[in-house]
């Protein structure tokens, strides 16, 4: 169950530590003593047209945003819409190839079936905001200590195509940006979606900056799964105990090989019982759980967070909508207290 694959990135990128600059405090004060509160980055207004009944849970985004902004879990001008990603930040993780027929139109049908999402203009400009959403999520969590995105998770976009609803991978991207801008040396990516993390994993095989974690169902989609730096793979029908017990191994060993600067978490809310194509089961608390551990893990070692929200297909849109805002409510909470 609980596979480590290939290379230790501790000892092919180690830097010394003398040399950086001191972190910033994962969750900083000011000087009247309160706390900063953490920004929260959506997408949703910038909507897409899908044929009727199709499976994309559009409708999860806008919903989940109106739960925070009813919530006043954050001040309202921390809600923000982020600015799209730029091109040259794009082209650091997709091959010109592929970035070029996204932006013009000219994927094949072969493609397009592969992604699973009918192209158009307004779809693009969308991708471009959800990449835009993790980039600026991680400029603010290196910032605050922690931050969010209501979109992005797009994990199974490799380098030269796209699939499973994902078009760029933003996790790869905003890793990438961070570095070129200067901010950060390592990185790790915690990916709880129940989908294995396949074009994350491809992007960084042979960089040994940004660790891979994904806890994934094992007969789930994607059915070739590359090997991440740490795969843990569940049988079907895997609950909430047996997920924390495997969670809690993998956490551990994912942050104490990643020596990262920054983490990306992604709370997919398809491992829900109720999950149309999750083949997990647990429930909403063992959700809040997950999401617990995985907060108190990089709070604890004070590695800065950004947390993005990935897959979810319930059955009802609405409990999708409800553990997302759970991960946020959740998220407010670890900075605050
Ligand atoms: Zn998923």
């Amino acid at each position: 169950m609980n596979e480590a694959h290939g290379r230790k990135p501790s000892e092919g990128f180690k830097k010394n530590r003398a040399d950086m600059e001191i972190r910033p405090p994962f969750f900083p004060i000011t000087t009247r003593g309160t706390i900063i509160p953490m920004k929260i980055f959506y997408t949703d207004t910038f909507t897409f047209n899908l044929p009727e009944g199709h499976r994309f849970p559009a409708k999860k985004y806008s919903l989940l945003r109106q739960l925070v902004e009813e919530s006043s879990l954050i001040p309202a001008e921390n809600l923000q819409i982020p600015k799209p990603a730029k091109d040259e930040e794009l082209l650091r993780v997709h091959t010109p190839e592929y970035f070029r027929r996204v932006k013009e139109g000219l994927l094949t049908e072969k493609e397009i079936r592969r992604i699973g999402l009918p192209w158009s203009t307004e779809l693009v400009e969308r991708s471009y905001r959800s990449v835009g959403a993790t980039i600026a999520a991680c400029r603010a969590a290196l910032e605050d200590g922690i931050a969010a995105s209501l979109s992005g998770g797009t994990h199974h976009a490799h380098a030269d195509h796209g699939g499973g609803y994902c078009i760029f991978n933003d996790a790869a991207v905003a890793v990438r940006a961070m570095q070129a801008e200067g901010r950060i040396e390592r990185a790790v990516i915690l990916d709880c979606d129940v989908h294995q993390g396949d074009g994350t994993a491809s992007i960084f095989a042979q960089d040994p900056s940004v660790f891979t974690f994904s806890i994934h169902g094992d007969r789930n989609y994607p059915f070739q799964k590359p090997p991440s730096d740490l795969d843990i793979a569940l049988p079907d029908g895997t609950g909430d105990e047996t997920y924390c017990e495997a969670l809690d191994v993998g956490l551990e060993q994912a942050l104490d090989q990643a020596d990262a600067d920054l983490a990306i978490y992604l709370a997919g809310a398809d491992p829900y019982e109720d999950d149309h194509f999750g083949r997990l089961a647990l429930t909403k608390d063992g959700l809040i759980k997950r999401d617990q551990m995985v907060l108190e893990a990089c709070k604890g070692r004070g590695i800065p967070t950004a947390v993005v929200m990935s897959g979810g297909y319930a059955r009802k849109i609405e409990d999708v909508a409800e553990i997302h805002f759970n991960t946020v409510r959740l998220t407010t909470k670890i900075q605050i207290e």
